[in-house]
């Protein structure tokens, strides 16, 4: 039976038995931004269970795609695990129970699937009697092949450290016989051999776990199974492994081929074949290679499989073509991977070839680094190797626990956080104590800049660099720390407030403001006037046109994700942003550069919204409930409990703690200015609103009226009329050059008319204005004609004055050619060189060069009278 029979099989079985069918969600959590990974089928429904009150429906069924970075180091070793897998699941959200649960799983392997009853075994959790008992008198399963298990087999979940639904469970087992065993006589479910195979789990969530592990009564208790598509493919497909069934084995084979069937073990092909699945889903649901959060999990499996491949001798990008194979395979049921087969493949190699830059390189680093340290290789060499030579510490720990070395992690994570301690302390440098005794003693500066622009507040606390001063006076700089404030702290990319800090005799210009340990606020001051004191009351008033201008261009990079989402796609998210007064910054995952016709559409989406006016609306919720609105985050950021959702009418909704419009109509002209590349799979555009994009476009407006009177044409033509003038251009140039040749000709008929006579001897002494390089060629021309002679030639060009003295032959014995020009620089303060027959030299421009041309004729007067020598 196929995968994909299987897929359907699944799907109608519980379609007939009331189940919504619903699509897979993405390998990055829709309803759970801060999860790394979806990891089960139920990630997707996590909402339901906790929801009070009424929801959409109660039973559901998926096929769900899965990523679980715990088994990966089991992956080829074992037959049963991937990172990638496909999980099959039904759900009920307080609705059917146990019984069902057990009921129709039975029903769909027994009577459906036709597995044999015999090869069956069921685990179910020690102290769950209930299921106990459904499945030996309702089912009829004999006792002897039901195992009790623990926590650690038999209770589920919850998926995340921040807690969630969780229950026992019991799985339902395959006994591929002893061949595949262990061999002990006590070998059962549970045990860690192959023998018996888990490939179903029916989990009952019951409870609700609260962050720090305590279980609560779950609002909707209901059902929650998954059944390892591969898994039971491998079963029915007679081939108890789940790299021979058909969707894996072909790509398995694919390597092989590479290799020429040159391998010891199949292990290798089996991890790479498994891991080009997972980044080929991976990047199609938008992850992309990073050195950080989920990105860093897909650089880690890729960097492994290249590392796997070059141990069975493939020494150049390959991952990439195996891509292709993957979409090929699976995008019959998941046709998005058609659709970005060639980005993804992109992708693939880019990081391929920049691992395989470093990675020879790096791999006798390690070498040297395990001959030298032969038990624990040191945490600073680790973090080198992973700094300059991309090696993931999970890989470089993989390579050298192979030949059995430890490496310090604790060392290696210590180097890690001072480099990140380094980029943080680059910009910012306080004296912790100090703010923390403020902090104690005076809890948080209150933040009132969303409503108010002004405020009446108390100065609790003065710093001057690190320390806290009692008062401050005229031309001090130091940082006011306020009971509350209007100024925004700088935080999520927002720039920090600016403005006046006033009281009876005092002023103090606020020149930015910042965000201390998301508690307190500092205002960086200079105090203009006057003197102040902890203690005093002081009206705070921010630059309300600088904010306004602020808050515009944010809720703008809202409508920008919002629009980047509609026409790239919903892998794009944000990675960063720079939200200032004067333009704002939006970096965002995408795969390639968005062209000039994406980014119109984007650009004209936003303006079309702007101009309905949308309201904007925040609202303070619980983190659940936030997650529940499908709000997006900033991956990888940490949140309270309480969060604030900032919502732009329908259109969007973000986790959001930075100042904003309070209709979109108020931002006014949305330009994108650029887009750019930041690094490999990260885009960036710059955009402008309200007042700078009116003035931008008015400044440009006036630019070409002004082109156009110039030119003396419409607006719309000038395009046509530049380009008809650079073609003129072109051809007077050529023209130009024409006429220079000519030139040179005619100039050495001209100036042999002023031959001189002086001793006997033919002499030119000419400045003639030409470029340096020619001075030799006329030179030689004059040369020719006159036979016997001494040229002397002189030319200015950018400032420079040049000089050649030539002499005829014939006339070495009585004219020496360098004496004349160290003659020449004497006059003109310059320097020279040569030979006999030729000499050159050059000064500084002189103003008066006649009189250089008079003084020259007697230096020659005096070398022809023998009377100067060199
Ligand atoms: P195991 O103990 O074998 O790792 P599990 O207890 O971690 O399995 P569950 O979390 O209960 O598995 O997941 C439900 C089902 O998903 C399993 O019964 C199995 O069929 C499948 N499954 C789980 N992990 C993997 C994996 N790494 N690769 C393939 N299938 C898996
Ligand atoms: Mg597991």
């Amino acid at each position: 039976m196929k995968s994909s029979e299987i897929r359907k099989l699944y799907l109608d079985f519980f379609k007939n038995k009331g189940h919504i069918v619903k699509p897979s969600d993405s390998l990055i959590p829709s309803n759970d931004p801060t999860l790394l990974f979806t990891s089960a089928g139920m990630v997707q429904f996590k909402p339901m269970y906790i929801a009070e009150g009424e929801i959409e429906f109660t039973r559901a069924t998926t096929c769900q795609k899965c990523f679980r970075t715990v088994d990966l180091e089991r992956v080829g070793k074992t037959s049963r695990h991937h990172t990638f897998f496909e999980m099959l699941g039904n759900f009920s959200f307080g609705d059917y129970f146990k019984k069902e649960a057990i009921e129709w799983a039975w029903e769909f392997i027994y009577s459906v699937l036709k597995l044999p009853k015999e090869h069956l075994w069921i685990s179910v959790y020690k102290e769950d009697d209930e299921a106990f008992d459904i499945w030996n008198k309702y089912i009829g399963i004999s006792e002897n092949k039901i195992v009790r298990l623990g926590k650690e087999d038999n209770f589920w979940g919850p998926v995340s450290e921040e807690g969630g639904p969780c229950g026992p469970c019991s799985e339902i087992y395959i006994d591929f016989g002893p061949s595949h065993g262990c061999g002990k006589s006590d070998c059962k479910p549970g045990c860690d051999c192959e023998r018996f195979a888990e490939f179903w789990n029916l989990v009952f969530p019951t409870y609700n776990a609260d962050p720090s592990g305590k279980l609560h009564p779950l609002a909707k208790r209901g059902v929650d199974t998954g059944m390892g598509l591969e898994r039971i493919a491998s079963i029915l497909q007679g081939v108890n492994d789940n790299f021979e069934i058909d969707i894996i084995k072909p790509i398995v084979m694919e390597v092989a081929n590479l290799v020429e069937g040159k391998y010891e073990s199949n292990v290798p092909l089996k991890i790479i074949a498994d891991h080009v699945r997972a980044m080929t889903f991976l990047i199609c649901d938008g992850v992309f290679p990073l050195n950080e959060g989920r990105g860093y999990v897909l650089r880690r499996i890729i960097r492994r499989a290249v590392r796997f491949g070059k141990l069975l001798g493939i020494e150049k990008p390959f991952l990439y073509k195996l891509t292709g194979n993957v979409v090929d395979i699976m995008k019959s049921a998941y046709p998005e991977l058609n659709e970005r087969r060639i980005n993804i493949s992109q992708v693939v190699l880019q990081e391929e070839e920049r691992f395989h830059e470093t990675l020879n390189q790096g791999m006798n680093i390690l070498e040297e680094l395990i001959a030298k340290y032969k038990n624990v290789i040191p945490g600073i060499e680790v973090f080198r190797l992973y700094d300059t030579f991309g090696f993931p510490l999970e890989l470089t720990k993989e390579i050298v626990e192979e030949k059995g070395v430890k490496v310090d992690e604790k060392g290696f994570n210590e180097c890690l956080e001072k480099q990140q301690e380094k980029a943080r302390k680059a910009w910012k440098g306080t004296g912790d104590k100090e703010i923390s005794s403020i902090i104690n003693k005076f809890g948080e500066t209150k933040f009132v800049g969303y409503e108010v622009f002004e405020t009446e507040s108390k100065v609790i606390g003065i710093l001057k660099g690190n320390l806290l001063i009692e008062t401050a006076t005229c031309n001090e700089e130091v940082s006011l720390i306020l009971d509350k404030t209007p100024f925004y702290g700088e935080s999520g990319g927002q720039v920090g407030d600016t403005g006046l800090i006033k009281k009876d005799g005092f002023i103090g210009v606020v020149l930015d403001t910042e965000k201390y340990l998301q508690k307190l606020i500092l205002h960086r001051v200079k105090v203009k006037e006057g003197k102040i004191k902890v203690g005093d009351i002081v009206r705070a008033m921010l630059d309300i046109e600088r904010r306004r201008a602020i808050m515009r261009n944010h809720t703008a990079t809202h409508l920008l994700q919002y629009a980047l989402r509609e026409i790239l796609g919903s892998h794009v998210t944000q990675s960063g942003s720079y939200v200032g007064p004067e333009y704002f910054r939006f970096d965002f995952t995408h795969y390639k550069a968005v062209t000039k016709l994406e980014l119109d559409k984007v650009e004209q989406m936003i303006n079309e919204k702007v101009v309905q006016n949308l309201p904007v609306i925040v609202k303070e919720m619980k983190i659940e409930d936030a997650k529940k609105l499908g709000a997006l985050a900033f991956f990888g950021e940490k949140y309270g409990e309480f969060v604030r959702v900032v919502q732009i009418g329908e259109i969007s909704k973000e986790f959001c703690g930075g100042t904003h419009v309070k209709n979109i109509g108020e931002i006014g002209l949305v330009k994108v200015i650029s887009e750019s590349s930041v690094s490999s799979g990260i885009r960036r555009i710059e955009a402008v609103t309200g007042m700078n994009s009116y003035r931008m476009v008015k400044e440009q407006n006036d630019i070409l009226k002004d082109i156009s009177t110039t030119l003396k044409v419409e607006y719309k033509k000038i395009p046509v009329k530049i380009e008809k003038m650079i073609d003129t251009i072109r051809d007077l140039e050529k023209e130009v050059e024409r006429l220079k040749r000519g030139e040179g000709t005619f100039k050495v008929d001209e100036i042999i008319k002023d031959v001189k006579k002086i001793k006997d001897v033919n002499v030119i002494i000419k400045n003639i204005n030409t470029d340096v390089h020619s001075l030799r060629d006329i030179g030689d021309k004059i040369k020719n004609k006159l036979n016997s002679c001494c040229v002397i030639l002189f030319t200015v060009r950018d400032d420079r004055l040049s000089y050649i003295c030539m002499v005829t032959k014939d006339l070495l014995k009585e004219i020496n050619a360098l004496s004349i020009v160290k003659g020449i620089a004497k006059i003109v303060g310059g320097g020279g060189g040569g030979k006999a027959d030729l000499a050159e030299g050059g000064a500084r421009s002189i103003n008066d060069l006649s009189k250089v041309l008079k003084e020259t004729e007697n230096v020659v007067k005096e070398v022809i009278e023998g009377r100067k020598e060199l």
